[in-house]
């Protein structure tokens, strides 16, 4: 008898913890029933900045499409994830070659109702052939561009300078109070919050027009736009994405340019073993720098309550040592 209560009251006591535990998050097929609102973005970096503007006691529902983190410009949605975009009433994507399935179903979501937001249409867009990246070290040597790259002719990295992501949160502004008109004002306070902040990095960018050397070795030419703005080089040792390696010839050709240009430090994507890099450490003495191009952030980064701002300046901290200091 005791044991079939203990037995009845551990069965209500599931019960109500699954209760709570699936009541936590509406799904997004709820979100739809209720008449919610959902907004997908391609790239973590764009939900982020949704999230910021849009509030997080909304009734939107914010997805994104490239796991956190992974890398950005090969990877390729499952028809599963795309189809989940149709539910979206607005889709925001950086385009210019940076999201090719993006661009392929456009005209397809649009068509089904969802507003398409391309937002690197919105911006002054650096061509790669006017940038002062050097990128003759990808693969087997040919340019990048002229490989069947994935990036198209624009740099595609706009997110990784203050900036444009001020105008990108215009955008999002926008967008969000034609949606739901009736939460104007909040969106309005959290972007001109946003913006602020943006404001304030952006000075603390400035610190890189004191610069005393103007090259630096990055291993992902992600940072084309401040190199732009402040008047520096990138040379990158794998091109404009992560992949590749540099053949012999054109080893020798980054060492040599190290050497000729006192270069210190090389930057990397993250501090992991890579024989490339280590070559140069020995070969050169440099020394190896985080950049982090926040391409997501991963689960430890997340728990430390980091976000574009404190990654952004800590790269700002590095590309300090190796211009300014
Ligand atoms: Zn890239």
């Amino acid at each position: 008898m005791k044991k079939s209560i203990i037995l009845i009251l551990a069965v209500i006591m599931l019960l109500t913890a699954f209760y709570f535990f699936t009541n936590e998050k509406k799904t997004l097929k709820e979100y739809q029933d209720d008449s919610g609102n959902i907004i997908y973005t391609s790239i973590y970096p764009l939900y982020e900045l949704v999230k910021e503007i849009g509030g997080v006691d909304t009734d939107i529902a914010i997805e994104f499409v490239v796991p956190s983190g992974s890398e950005i410009h090969n990877y390729e949605p499952s028809p599963r994830s795309l189809a989940l975009l149709e539910n979206a009433d607005i889709f925001l994507y950086i385009g210019t070659g940076l999201e090719p399935w993006a661009e392929r179903i456009d005209v397809s979501l649009a068509a089904s109702g969802v507003k398409t937001v391309e937002l690197s249409k919105y911006l002054d867009l650096i061509r790669y052939d006017e940038e002062r990246v050097e990128v003759h070290f990808h693969g087997k040597g040919e340019r990048h561009h002229e490989e069947g790259h994935l990036h198209g002719i624009y740099d595609p990295h706009v997110w990784l300078d203050p900036l444009n992501m001020k105008k990108m949160a215009e955008i999002v502004k926008d967008e969000l109070i034609l949606l739901d008109p009736d939460k104007k004002e909040m969106y309005i306070d959290n972007y001109l919050n946003y913006l602020s902040r943006l404001e304030e990095l952006e000075r603390d960018f400035n610190i890189l027009e004191k610069k005393k050397r103007d090259i630096i070795v990055v291993s992902h030419a992600a940072f084309g736009y401040l190199a732009e703005r402040y008047g520096f080089r990138q040379l990158s040792l794998l091109g404009t994405t992560p992949h590749g390696e540099p053949t012999p010839g054109s080893l020798a050709e980054i060492i040599r340019m190290i050497r000729e240009n006192e270069i210190e430090y090389i930057f990397v994507e993250t501090l992991t073993d890579d024989r490339i890099v280590n070559v140069l450490i020995e070969e050169t003495g440099v020394e190896a720098l985080p950049l982090n191009p926040f391409l997501g952030l991963t689960a430890e980064e997340l728990e430390n309550g980091e976000d574009y701002f404190s990654i952004m300046r800590k790269n700002l901290t590095n590309l300090k040592k190796a211009l300014v200091e």
